[in-house]
């Protein structure tokens, strides 16, 4: 429509009427489009381009003010502005046919001069509003090509690399010709750097799912207390080589939480990461588990180099790392942070921390309990192979 002709739906029921609207509008270089009521003017509405509607309010089969609900009800027409046209004395009509989201209104007979204004104004907003659509389609196209180079990036870059980790097992471990102490040493360090550059890839995956709102979760009943003993157990080698010792306090009778075992996995290996990457070697890590109302509240606390009042705000922005050297000389991207929040919330949880630079940091994460209505038999029918809680 930018600059060229516009087509302006007149409704009315008097052919008289139309057909002055009609000549005004054509003479402003604009197309007239005539029907006789709120009816018509809705079929016209779902099958033409109109630009807006110039609409009468008494009219047989339809009249104005129902016109206007539909309309306004309708998410495709909602933006087209409604010029409202009424006698003189329809002073309350008009004031009703506003309050339901008419944009302006004209007496009849219509003022060439005032016709033309409402037009120009009605058009250069349904301009803009035009505008910002295509920008926003062209901004949704745009990342959603984002996230499928992101995927098939992903995809194509971790084949490999579950290979090169798979080679450097087989070295180390083949038995066949036992590697000297000179190349373990380096095989450990390339497989070190192998799953780095696997986790990278695996979060870029997981964020760019997050941001398309493609990432699924598969919530059950799981047990807490489980899930910390898998985390705990996946980064014992860690926190043994820096002698770190760590505390896990979770209740036996902790009630079971309602999410999704590999995410729930994804954030405390996050937090246990974290909590161990930037606490000095001896330091000590406290894993808590508590209820609260209708949820779990889970602490993972540390010794270690804390958090600044400076970064603080910006810790969960994606790749955001702070730049202490306590933190750069550990590897990292910024991202787990921030995908953590997001699987965090997505379970319907939240996620804070407290800090004192040098002292230490706690990250604290809640997740649901198991729904009310999901009684403990219910729950023993559909899982009972995973329920082996303490
Ligand atoms: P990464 O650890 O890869 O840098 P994260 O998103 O997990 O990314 O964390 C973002 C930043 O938050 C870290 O770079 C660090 O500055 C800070 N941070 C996270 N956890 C801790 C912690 N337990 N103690 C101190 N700083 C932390």
């Amino acid at each position: 429509m930018d600059g060229s002709p516009a087509t302006i739906l007149i409704v009315d029921d008097l052919p008289a009427n139309r057909l002055v609207l009609e000549r005004q509008i054509e003479r402003l270089g604009h197309r007239g489009l005539s029907v006789e009521n709120g009816q018509r003017a809705l079929e016209a509405l779902r099958v033409e381009r109109i630009d807006m509607v110039l609409l009468d309010i008494m009219m047989p089969v339809m009249n104005g003010f129902e016109t206007l609900e539909v309309m306004k009800g309708d998410p495709s027409l909602a933006h087209i502005p409604v010029v409202v046209v009424s006698a003189l004395n329809d002073v309350e009509n008009v004031a009703r046919c506003i309050s339901l989201g008419a944009e302006d209104f004209l007496f009849k007979p219509v003022d060439r001069v005032l016709l033309e204004a409402r037009i120009e104004s009605c058009l250069s907003r349904k301009r803009l509003h035009d505008r910002e659509q295509a920008a926003h389609a062209a901004a949704e196209a745009a990342n959603a090509a984002k996230g499928r180079f992101v995927s098939l990036v992903a995809h194509e870059l971790k084949s490999p690399i579950t290979a090169l980790i798979g080679y450097t097992d087989l070295l180390t471990h083949s038995g066949e010709q036992p590697p000297t102490p000179f190349q373990q040493e380096h095989l450990l360090r390339m497989r070190k750097l192998g799953t780095l550059l696997a986790t990278l890839i695996d979060d870029l995956s997981d964020l760019s799912r997050i941001e398309s709102g493609h990432l699924q979760l598969s919530p059950r009943p799981l047990a807490l207390a489980a899930a910390a003993r898998a985390a705990v157990a996946a980064l014992e080698g860690e926190l043994k080589a820096r002698r770190q010792r760590l505390r896990v306090e979770i209740p036996a009778d902790l009630p079971l939480v309602w999410g999704d075992d590999i995410r729930l996995n994804q954030i405390l290996l996050n937090l246990l990461g974290n909590a161990s990457k930037y606490t000095p070697d001896e330091g000590e890590i406290t894993v808590v588990a508590v209820r609260r109302d209708a949820a779990v509240e889970v602490t993972v606390r540390d010794t270690g180099v804390g958090i600044s009042p400076a970064d603080a705000p910006h810790i969960f922005e994606p790749f955001y790392r702070a730049r202490s050297a306590a933190v750069t000389r550990q590897p990292g991207s910024g991202l787990g942070l921030s995908i953590t929040r997001h699987l965090v919330e997505l379970q319907g949880g939240r996620i804070w921390f407290t800090s004192e630079p040098g002292v230490g940091s706690a990250f604290t994460f809640s997740i649901l309990m198991l729904p009310a209505d999901l009684t403990r038999g219910a729950v023993d029918a559909a899982w009972p192979a995973d329920l082996t809680l303490r």
